[in-house]
């Protein structure tokens, strides 16, 4: 590829004509290279007898099948471009990171260098959009975690391209002979002591981070943001970390949710709480499908999200399932002016969904319903068998909450009839020490929903 030929000149001002224009560009450089070189999508054309230089437009993308998440994560290997005839930048290893899926194995996303190069732009637009400058200070409160995960490699590429400078806590639950992982204590006293602008984490691990900083009275007033990943967080939750941060005095109040994956990499919000820009239509285009029949749905109705690269050496994935039901809208952004795509919400993971009683329910937005509850320190879900020593016994749906209001039994009234609400399920609760539920001193992440059948 021509040098500068990656980037549109002037971005997400173009208009949408001009943006499709480059993006089909693209994709016809990414459907050749990957008919010659892809081993994946090679064996499946040859054998759906698809003729891919036939596909012009990205209006033709949609004669391409769907590619479900299961493909990948059985095969990564054969998702990585073998083309020894591209320069060394397009083909060296650079980094490999992995999705933190429900299964037990991680699944390698592969990156060489160009990819790197690709995750660096798309994360100065993301800087761009969502307000990180050059003068912030990062604190990345990301886990270090068994196999590496994408937020806490990338935080760091993420300071990079903004120009900002970053330092790492390093919680986690111990693994390893080094004794490298950082108490919670450690995380409150460098954000103190660095004097830290942005917290950089999972949401639940960030307001632990706040709590035990409100208990020590801990200098936070250079916060001003904190971008939340990894895991969903509610409405509720969000304002609960606002709360804290006012609690705090700190110099901002800003909530940055990032939405992203590690096959897509991030989008950036322009405003708190507003649907996601894409950031960098330049590489991944986005369609909202129907998983079933892979037909392209219209804008602003609702459905499965496919990613496909547009531009990529390492893994490359079209149509790729990212397992989320959400909208797409195009045009220019009410709030910013940008053009692009912007994904709106409520991002809704279907891998989520689970069968209780036989009610088939979200967690996520039972996890919403129980967040908002202002009297519940921590929290956590457990689907079980009513006896556990028969697994043929009824569902049972055991919410665990730890609180320290006198009144336990209206409390309890309260969260049966949320819980109700949201999954039609009747649930147990019953009481817990928060730690018990969530410790940061042994976790990382709260685990809220736990399916034990
Ligand atoms: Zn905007």
């Amino acid at each position: 590829m021509s040098p500068g030929s990656a980037i549109l000149p002037g971005g997400l001002k173009q208009s949408q004509p001009v943006i499709e224009a480059f993006q089909t560009e693209r994709l016809r450089d990414m459907l050749a290279l990957c008919a010659r070189a892809h081993p994946y999508y090679r064996e499946h054309w040859r054998r759906a007898g698809i003729d891919v230089q036939s596909l012009q437009s990205l209006d033709d993308l949609q004669r391409l099948p769907l590619t479900p998440k299961q493909a990948m994560m059985e095969q990564p290997e054969h998702f990585r471009l073998q083309a020894p005839d591209l320069p060394l930048h397009e083909r060296v290893l650079c980094e490999v990171i992995y999705t933190t899926g429900t299964s037990a194995e991680p699944t390698p996303v592969y990156n060489t260098t160009h990819d790197y190069h690709a995750y660096l732009f798309q994360s100065s637009r993301v800087a761009e959009i969502s307000g990180i400058r050059s003068d912030d200070i990062i604190a990345n409160l990301f886990p270090l975690t068994v196999a590496p995960m994408g937020a806490f490699v990338r935080s760091a590429t993420n300071a990079y391209a903004a120009g900002a400078a970053i330092f790492a806590a390093l919680p986690g639950s111990g693994h390893g002979a080094f004794g490298v992982h950082r108490p919670l204590d450690y995380a409150v006293q460098a954000i103190a002591d660095r004097r830290a602008t942005l917290l950089w984490g999972v949401p639940s691990f960030i307001r632990r981070v706040l709590l035990r900083a409100i208990e020590l009275k801990a200098d936070f007033r250079s916060v001003r943001m904190c971008a939340i990943t990894g895991e969903a967080s509610s409405a509720a939750l969000r304002e609960d970390l606002r709360r804290c941060m006012r609690e705090l005095g700190a110099q901002g109040t800003t909530v940055f949710d990032r939405y992203g994956s590690t096959e897509m990499g991030a989008f950036a919000q322009c405003h708190e709480e507003g649907p996601w820009h894409n950031p960098s239509p330049e590489i991944q285009f986005h369609e909202v499908v129907d998983p079933d029949t892979g037909r392209r749905l219209p804008d602003g109705e609702r459905g499965a999200l496919a990613v496909t690269h547009l531009n990529r050496r390492g893994t490359v994935l079209l149509r790729f399932l990212v397992g989320d039901i959400v909208a797409i809208e195009r045009g220019a952004c009410p709030h910013c002016g940008r053009f692009g795509d912007r994904i709106v919400g409520p991002v809704v993971r279907t891998r989520d969904l689970v069968k209780v009683k036989g009610m088939l329910i979200n967690p996520a937005a039972l996890l919403d319903a129980l967040q908002s509850v202002r009297e519940i320190d921590e929290f956590q879900v457990v689907i079980g068998r009513s006896d556990p020593s028969d697994p043929f016994s009824m569902d049972e749906m055991r919410i665990r909450i730890a609180s320290g209001v006198p009144d336990q039994t209206a409390l309890a009234q309260t969260v049966v009839s949320r819980a109700q609400d949201v999954t039609r399920v009747r649930p147990v609760v019953e009481f817990a020490a928060a730690k018990e539920i969530y410790d940061p001193a042994l976790q990382t992440k709260a685990r809220r929903f736990i399916d034990a059948r």
